[in-house]
């Protein structure tokens, strides 16, 4: 009987963010005994619409051991510890040199270590150093550094085609699908990659929009049409400083090179022809605020993309919040604000207690030069809440999600929530678990970027977002890089278009 190893491991490093990413974040505890495998891995993804939950039913009815060594993924923060990483990469590699017939990964792209720039790449050198020929499938987000290790070592790469992620189920399908036909000997997977120096604005990559809808539209279309295996462009996550940082594509061709990559040059050249197009123009904060009055009807969507966990921002920065109250904004909901130390003095007055506290501003950033502002302020406790649920909306569909010890302290404008553990907004269910109805309140304020549209834009009359001040912020005049490629647009504009790739 074959035997195949399944493994999750992801996490998307904001070099900027004063955070270190370590074993905790991605298990239940600081050791190794809180990392998720085996059969209670199994259970825990299965059914759910993640890539895991996507390979997982791809390889539901092979005649195949599954072993899982690994589901790990934790909330955007700073770079992995050397420690964390060579734990749970040696769980992946233990697994596979006890032997395996196939590798199936979900791995987000964007992982940074101490000592590894390319924490994917090295993954995989060091699988393929085990078994030179082991076929490799591997799933990524589209927020991708592009490394040659990772090229060179994997057989099949797809890359999320959306933004909200709400296709990584059918990614992993497309790289977990692509890879048992090669094992049946029907297709000879080819890659070919290429990365431009380009750097996108997070708020300017989404495929819903253009430019990056021509461009993923085409790839899907040459999918579509069997032209290749399958195409992947990814945006890339320019909170990373680091050298492969970068717009990319990779195309798996069937055994023919040739025509892989002459799509990956098509996509590359119709990246790089409306470059200008990913730029942004920033508001001020207090601009995007004010807009936000005049609005006549909620709920208006604040999303402040800033200091958004989603991208490695620490959660608890309070300026958004305090410039909306100093323009007469009233009836807000506010947060998730990380701040453990608030949501326990909150917890412990109970319901119904008056309490006065310093909320959040517990964590300087001295990469972007801010330290942190606490917030004080009197109210009432009108909810509290373990923080765990289930989300029902259309992105990581089932996945079990957890704000941990939770509450929300009604301060006359604003009902404010506060967490322990961070989390993106991308469903409204958390809103659920305090008792609130977020269609009920003029204003939504939330750090996110993108995430949020999915479920928030069907509830909302508009949508401002806000450039709060945060280890987020993209406004490349001010954010200083130190370690990327150069010349790279758009912080250097007469950059040349050379693409690296094979
Ligand atoms: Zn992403």
């Amino acid at each position: 009987m074959q035997r195949f190893v399944l493994a999750g491991l992801s996490h998307e490093t904001n070099t900027f963010s004063p955070q270190p990413t370590t074993l905790g974040r991605f298990g239940r505890s600081e050791d190794e005994s809180g990392l998720l495998h085996g059969p209670e891995a199994i259970a825990g993804m299965a059914g759910t619409r993640t890539p895991v939950g996507g390979f997982l039913d791809i390889l539901e009815g092979h005649d195949a051991e599954l072993v899982v060594p690994l589901v790990a993924s934790a909330v955007p923060s700073g770079r992995v510890t050397d420690e964390s990483y060579e734990t749970m990469a040696g769980r992946i590699t233990d697994a596979v040199a006890a032997g395996a017939d196939a590798v199936f990964l979900s791995l987000h792209g964007a992982m940074v270590t101490d000592s590894h720039d390319d924490a994917e790449g090295e993954l995989l050198r060091r699988i393929r150093a085990i078994d030179p020929d082991i076929p490799i499938a591997v799933a990524l987000d589209f927020h991708l550094g592009m490394s040659p290790e990772l090229c060179r070592n994997a057989t099949v790469v797809t890359g999320f085609r959306t933004y909200p992620h709400i296709d990584t189920y059918e990614t992993a399908q497309r790289a977990g699908g692509t890879l048992l036909r090669a094992l049946a000997g029907e297709v000879e997977p080819v890659i070919s990659w290429g990365v431009l120096p380009l750097m996108t604005n997070m708020l300017n990559q989404t495929p819903l929009r253009q430019p990056m809808k021509d461009i993923m539209d085409r790839a899907i279309a040459a999918e579509a049409d069997n032209e290749v295996l399958t195409a992947s462009v990814f945006g890339g996550f320019p909170l990373s400083d680091i050298p492969h940082t970068g717009l990319s594509v990779i195309v798996v061709s069937d055994g023919d090179k040739a025509a892989g990559d002459a799509l990956r040059d098509e996509l590359l050249d119709l990246a790089w022809e409306r470059r200008a197009d990913f730029i942004h123009d920033f508001e001020p904060m207090t601009a995007s605020i004010a807009r936000a009055t005049s609005v006549p009807v909620g709920p208006v969507v604040l999303h402040d993309h800033g200091d958004n966990c989603g991208a490695g921002g620490v959660t608890d920065v309070m300026s958004v919040l305090g410039e909306c109250l100093h323009q007469g904004l009233d009836d807000i909901v506010a947060g998730p604000y990380r701040d453990p130390e608030a949501a326990a003095i909150l917890i412990n007055a109970g319901v119904g207690a008056t309490v006065t506290l310093d909320l959040g501003g517990k964590v300087d950033m001295p990469a972007r030069g801010l330290t942190g502002q606490p917030m004080s302020m009197t109210g009432t406790v009108t909810a509290v809440a373990d923080g765990r649920y289930k989300v029902t909306g259309p992105m990581m569909t089932g996945m079990a999600m957890n704000l941990g010890p939770c509450a929300v302290l009604n301060i006359g404008p604003a009902l404010v929530i506060v967490c322990t553990d961070p989390l993106e907004p991308f469903d409204v269910d958390f809103y659920d678990v305090l008792g609130i109805d977020p269609t009920e309140h003029r204003i939504l304020l939330i750090k996110s970027r993108q995430h949020f549209r999915a479920v928030f834009e069907p509830i909302a009359q508009e949508i401002i977002g806000v450039a709060g001040p945060g280890v987020c912020s993209e406004d490349y005049s001010v954010v200083e890089f130190e370690r990327i490629r150069r010349p790279m647009y758009p912080m250097d504009l007469d950059t040349p278009k050379t693409v690296i790739g094979n």
